[in-house]
């Protein structure tokens, strides 16, 4: 049975290539009836704290993304990354090295100077009893390293990649696993290591996870071979890239999925398109889709090579799909919380009324739900201020007969309906003896401060509900 896993590090919120990750995790878990597990890899204490995990966990469960078990915290699980190590030390995989960060660099410093690659050279792989007993005496803090051979070749079928191989002799020599700590303990364990012990302990079954790691890949696979563990099956998605072609960074502005939903994008529109970032639907299958619909679908054979470039335009686009065919009670519900953001002021028991058609108003005209603020500003506010094109209409003096006119027939307190309203346009466009268009364009400007804007019959009505329409005509009259 198929069990995979996300695994971020919670050194920041959680980033779009994370959450893409996760998807694609997600997506195989489902297709398979397999496990999706959440492992958080807050071995770096320095960098990890709280709220980036209360953050990357918020994140994937707003996505949708619900993980099956988990999660499990890397800092909670030491002793078995210990044992592990203790296990190599014993077989003689792994062993202490005492160079200082000063030896370290002066050996790179020579090798880059004839013109080498830098890496380690070894030097302490066979260090006599006598010569580490030197290093302690000298109070050396020892590194715990693992013997990688130089000549050997790593292979491996990668899902998305196909056959990868890599040469013992281009891994950097031997590599530490543990930090440094006094000598007979062993230190903090690093990534290449628990990552191994973790995917082991939990079964993992296909290590999916983005390109840049694809150099840990042959390390790893050394590390499970040498804890005699089966090797997991790889797939290394392609990164999403920013304009330039570049990997998209925290230097582009928006990269978590909290800044995205702060933005104004909905979940739904969010993942369908991250899922496309790197993934092809089948044929027939429509752009617009739902997890659950790409996961009967998914598989890595249509899961591209290239970089996916990040398309504002496409994610844009799909984001409005969503937002117009959203139910209106739902769209008011996403749109309750960025209003009550924007400082407007509603009860939501006694206001549905004109707010249900207020979003139904606004919803064709929504790409991100953000856009409903200045959208619903004239609605929300008790006073306006027109713009020079409003004001300019407004100083017309037929414009300021047509909005007398309109009072004189909009009798309070009757309620206004789309018949009255018609039938008052119709009458005062008569009685003047001018074009529709004008009281119209004269009545829009007085109601909304602006000569454009959405549908003029069911604004009027919804600010006549609120009791704002007829100051407004009164004041630009
Ligand atoms: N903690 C790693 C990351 O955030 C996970 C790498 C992996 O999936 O093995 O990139």
């Amino acid at each position: 049975t198929v069990r995979v896993r996300i695994a971020p590090s919670p050194t920041g919120n959680l980033h779009i290539g994370t959450a893409r990750t996760a998807v694609f995790n997600w997506l195989y878990a489902r297709h398979h009836n397999g496990t999706f597990i959440l492992r958080v890899e807050d071995t770096d204490l320095e960098r990890s704290r709280p709220e980036y995990t209360d953050n990357i966990l918020t994140g994937l469960a707003w996505l949708g993304l619900q993980w099956d078990e988990g999660p499990a915290f890397q800092s909670q699980r030491t002793e078995l990354y210990q044992q592990a190590i203790q296990t190599l030390l014993d077989n003689g995989q792994a062993y202490y090295c005492y160079c200082t960060p000063a030896e370290l660099d002066a050996m790179r410093q020579a090798q880059k100077a004839s013109g080498q690659a830098p890496r380690y050279d070894n030097r302490h792989r066979n260090l006599t009893l006598a010569e580490q007993a030197a290093f302690v005496a000298a109070g050396r803090q020892p590194v715990i390293r693992f013997k990688i051979a130089d000549d050997q070749e790593i292979r491996w079928t990668d899902l998305v990649r196909g056959e990868v191989s890599w040469q013992g002799r281009d891994l950097g020599g031997d590599m530490v696993i543990a930090r440094a700590a006094p000598a007979g303990e062993i230190g903090p364990p690093l990534y290449n290591l628990v990552v191994v012990v973790d995917d082991i302990d939990m079964g993992i079954t296909q290590v999916i996870r983005g390109e840049d790691h694809i150099g840990n890949t042959p390390k790893q696979i050394l590390l499970y071979e040498a804890l005699q563990a089966t090797v997991p099956q790889f797939a290394h998605t392609p990164l999403i890239l920013n304009q330039s072609g570049q990997k998209l960074s925290k230097r582009d502005g928006v990269t978590s999925i909290s800044d995205f939903q702060a933005m104004g994008y909905v979940a739904p529109a969010l993942v369908n398109y991250m899922t496309l970032l790197g993934w092809s639907p089948v044929e027939g299958m429509a752009e617009i889709f739902t997890l659950e619909e790409a996961a009967k679908y998914f598989s890595f054979e249509r899961v591209n090579r290239a970089g996916a470039k990040f398309d504002w335009d496409k994610l844009n686009w799909l984001n409005s799909q969503y937002l117009h065919s959203m139910p209106v009670p739902d769209l008011l519900q996403a749109l309750m919380p960025i209003w009550q953001g924007a400082g407007y002021q509603f009860e939501i028991e006694t206001d549905q009324a004109w707010l249900e058609p207020l979003t139904a108003l606004l919803q064709a005209s929504l790409t991100k739900l953000t856009d409903a603020i200045e959208q619903a500003a004239p609605f929300f506010a008790t006073m306006i201020t027109c713009d020079p094109e409003a004001t300019a209409q407004l100083a017309q003096p037929d414009s300021r007969k047509a909005l007398e006119l309109i009072l004189a027939y909009r009798q309070e307190p009757s309620e206004l309906t789309p018949e009255i309203v018609n039938e008052v346009i119709k009458k005062v466009t008569k009685e003047l003896g001018v074009k529709k268009g004008l009281v119209m364009r004269s009545l829009r400007s007085a109601l909304m401060g602006s000569v454009h804007g959405p549908d003029l019959i069911t604004s009027w009505l919804i600010l006549s509900q609120r009791q704002l329409d007829i100051p407004r005509i009164r004041k630009a009259q």
